[in-house]
Parts: structure tokens; sequence; C-alpha cells
């Protein structure tokens, strides 16, 4: 392969520059000896070279734009918006190609406890806490969101019902053995549905991990439940 101006007599560069910042440059090769780059020439590529610049940073605006509007400020995850968003195109890759997609939602327990024994900046630092621990357990192509308040939800694409039980045990896990300094432990309640099995749409899916959340806060909360039929067992139970 031939390095990039191999063989040429002199380069052009013409910075793309909207403002201040150099974005890149337009660079021109030029093979011919002696004869540098027509004045007229140059004067036309400066004038491309502003539109391409512009062009270049309307593009970073709009991908900072949209960054925005589907981060939560908080906790810098997914917002519900991308969440929904990200829901719907697992859902559908999972029908068309018979792979699992799984749905953990999460709960902080006793958050209002938390904010009324500690204050309210406290509470941030707890949904924050929670919201770091989703991260860490969290794959590549796995969405960890917050959903509004105190709940979140982790989306496990290509993961059954075994492996997101597997996550969520780990997620409680981690939880109960790592507190928040000033205020102590911070513990959640889960509920987990899987697709298929649970679920043929995104609206089931989410309603049966709900109707498990409510149910494992129902029995005691900082617990999973995972199946519609079963008492929600509390965590450490067995060990
Ligand atoms: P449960 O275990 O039943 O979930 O109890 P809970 O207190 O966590 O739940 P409840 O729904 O009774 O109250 C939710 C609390 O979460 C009350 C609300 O003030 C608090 N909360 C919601 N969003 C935020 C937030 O962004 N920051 C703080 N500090 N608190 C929040
Ligand atoms: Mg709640
Ligand atoms: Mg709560």
């Amino acid at each position: 392969r031939m390095p990039p101006f191999h063989g040429a007599a002199s380069l052009l560069a013409i910075p793309l520059a909207p403002r201040e910042e150099v974005l890149g440059a337009i660079v021109l090769a030029s093979l011919k000896r002696r004869r540098g780059f027509e004045a007229a020439l140059v004067e036309f590529l400066y004038d491309v070279a502003q539109q391409v610049a512009l062009g270049v940073e309307n593009a970073r605006l709009f991908a900072a734009l949209s960054q925005l509007a589907s981060t939560d400020e908080l906790t810098q995850l997914a917002n519900r918006r991308r969440f929904t968003e990200t829901l719907r195109i697992e859902l559908a890759r999972s029908q068309r190609t018979g792979s699992s997609v799984s749905l953990l939602l999460a709960d902080i327990d006793h958050l209002k406890k938390i904010n009324d024994s500690f204050g309210h900046p406290a509470g941030d630092a707890a949904i924050r806490h929670v919201a770091a621990a989703l991260r860490m357990g969290r794959r590549e192509p796995d969405l960890a969101a917050r959903l509004g308040g105190e709940e979140f939800a982790l989306l496990l694409a290509d993961t059954d019902m075994g492996g997101a039980l597997g996550a969520a045990e780990r997620l409680l896990q981690y939880l109960n053995t790592h507190g928040l300094a000033g205020v102590g432990i911070v513990t959640v309640s889960l509920g987990v549905a899987a697709c298929p099995g649970d679920a043929g749409s995104e609206e089931e899916l989410i309603q049966r991990a709900d109707e498990r959340l409510y149910a494992a806060k129902a029995g005691g909360r900082n617990r999973i439940c995972s199946s519609t039929a079963q008492a929600a067992l509390p965590f450490g139970n067995g060990d």
C-alpha cells in the first residue's frame, strides 16, 4: 500500500475552523514539480473548507444534543426515552432472530426514609450509588437506564431468564456488601422478565417485570421476583 502523499511535490493544508477551534484540515497534494497551487484554486478550496467546517460543526452539535436528550442528568445513565427506544429495537431483533432479551426493573427500597433521615442530597447520592452498581455489572451491549425518580431498568441483550437472574443476584450482592458513605447499605427490589417466554411485546415485558417488582416489594424488599407465581425470596436466603 502506498503511503499517503507518496510522490507529492507540494502539500496544501486548509484548516477546517468554523470558530477558533481547528476541527481538521483539507489537504491537497500536488505531484507536479515546482508549480505550486494556483491562487484561484486555493481561494475556491477555502470556500469549500468553510462549508465543510460548518457541516462538521453542525454534526457535532447534533450529536452532543441527542446525547443530552437521551441521558439522565443525575446519574448519566440512559433516560426513559432512550430506554424505550432501545427496548423497541432489542425486542424486534429478538423476534427476528429468536434470541432472548431480559429486563430487570429495580426500585430503591425506602428512599423516602433516606431523604427524611439524611436529607435530599443523600437521597440523590443513593440514586447515584445504585446507578454506579448497575453500570458496573453491565456488559457492553446492555443498557442501564434511570426511568425516573428511584426507578431503574437494566436491559440485557441476548440474555435468557437464567442469565438475567445471575445479573440480578450480582447486583443485590454488590449493594448488600458495599454501603454508601454517610448513609449505609442501600438496597433495591427487583422484578425480572424475559422474552420470549414471559411476553411478546414491549408493554407486556415491562408489565411482567413491574408486577414482579411489586411482588418483591410486597415480599419484604431487597429481593428478586422472577415469576408471577413465585413468592419472592429474600436476598441471601440459603447461604
Ligand atoms: P419503597 O421501598 O416502597 O420503594 O419506598 P420508597 O420510599 O423508596 O418509595 P416511595 O414511592 O414511597 O417514595 C419514593 C421516594 O423517592 C420519595 C421521593 O421523594 C424520592 N425521590 C424520587 N426521586 C428522587 C430524587 O431524584 N432525589 C431524591 N433525593 N429523592 C427522590
Ligand atoms: Mg418508586
Ligand atoms: Mg422506592
